[in-house]
């Protein structure tokens, strides 16, 4: 299953992406569905169900290239995010490979959608990309066993870390928080595919493309901590929540570890590719 977040009249609404275009959700069950919070809080086999029987429909379906899309969650509990779970990535910003995931997290107001603009901070000169495989967590649980992690994913989703480099690596203290959450700096998109049609997560090609040309190319096999792992060691700090999301690290080729330094600038598109997930794009600006 695909489930986007439509832009309507009235504000964004959970939909399927079917064969023929988007078909809004407005009740599951008899219950009306506000959020794609909601929408995953009723469970995937209930979802599952209800999307299959509706296959074949093509009343109330919105042609695909009429649609607007928005980040497909907008209110989640929490954002997390990993840093260095790539070998190669560790290896190249001259860190040591980490025993244990490293967390940090970003604010829901640098969430934003496919299409719309990555803002520059003029407090920044340093602002880099970083592509990321998102988890969609789909059901609640505290110290979660890495053997049952993967029940609460829900789905996946393509992300791009954002990241003020000045801020993360060169204030006193290095302030990761204040770097990675500038307002616009967590695009996530276009849509959740849910966790049933990615059979492997630790098998999909990443990459990041700056103005056409590739600056990051790898797989998730290169990760440290596999998508179960990293739900199980977050879940050992907070109660996940149905709508969380999780950014999973980079692999590598961000800017600052090449030579000379590449930073983003306003006019730039940054299109980030993961295997069987689609291709988030967004431009950037000057703010
Ligand atoms: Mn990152």
């Amino acid at each position: 299953m695909r489930l986007a977040n439509i832009a309507t009249g009235d504000g964004p609404r959970p939909a399927f992406l079917l064969e023929g275009g988007y078909l809004p959700i407005e009740t599951l069950s008899g219950q009306p569905v506000g959020t794609m919070r909601e929408l995953l809080d009723v469970g995937m086999t209930a979802l599952r169900a209800f999307h299959d029987r509706l296959l074949d429909r093509s009343a109330g379906l919105l042609p695909a290239d009429r649609v607007e899309l928005c980040a497909p969650i907008l209110d989640p509990e929490k954002i997390i995010c990993v840093g260095l779970n790539y070998r190669d990535h560790a290896a190249e910003s001259g860190a040591d490979i980490p025993k244990e995931p490293v967390l940090f997290s970003k604010f829901r107001s640098a969430l934003i959608g496919p299409g719309e603009a990555i803002v520059l901070p003029p407090v920044s000169n340093e602002v880099d990309y970083e592509a990321e495989l998102v988890l969609i967590i789909g059901k609640s649980g505290r110290f979660i066993p890495e053997a049952q992690a993967m029940e609460h994913i829900a789905g996946y989703t393509i992300g791009h870390d954002v990241s003020a480099r000045d801020w993360q690596l060169k204030k006193d203290g290095r302030q990761w928080l204040a770097g990675k959450t500038f307002d616009t700096f967590a695009p996530i998109g276009p849509w959740i595919v849910t966790r049933d049609e990615i059979p492997d997560p630790m098998n999909l090609g990443i990459r990041l493309r700056l103005n056409g040309e590739t600056k990051q190319d790898s797989n998730t096999r290169q990760m440290i901590f596999s998508p179960a792992a990293v739900v199980a060691y977050v879940s050992q700090v907070v109660t996940l929540q149905p709508g969380d999301i999780i950014f999973t690290g980079t692999p590598p080729g961000v800017g600052f570890a090449k030579n000379p330094p590449l930073f983003l600038k306003a006019g730039d598109v940054c299109e980030v590719e993961i295997d069987g997930l689609g291709v988030l794009r967004n431009p950037v600006v000057q703010g």
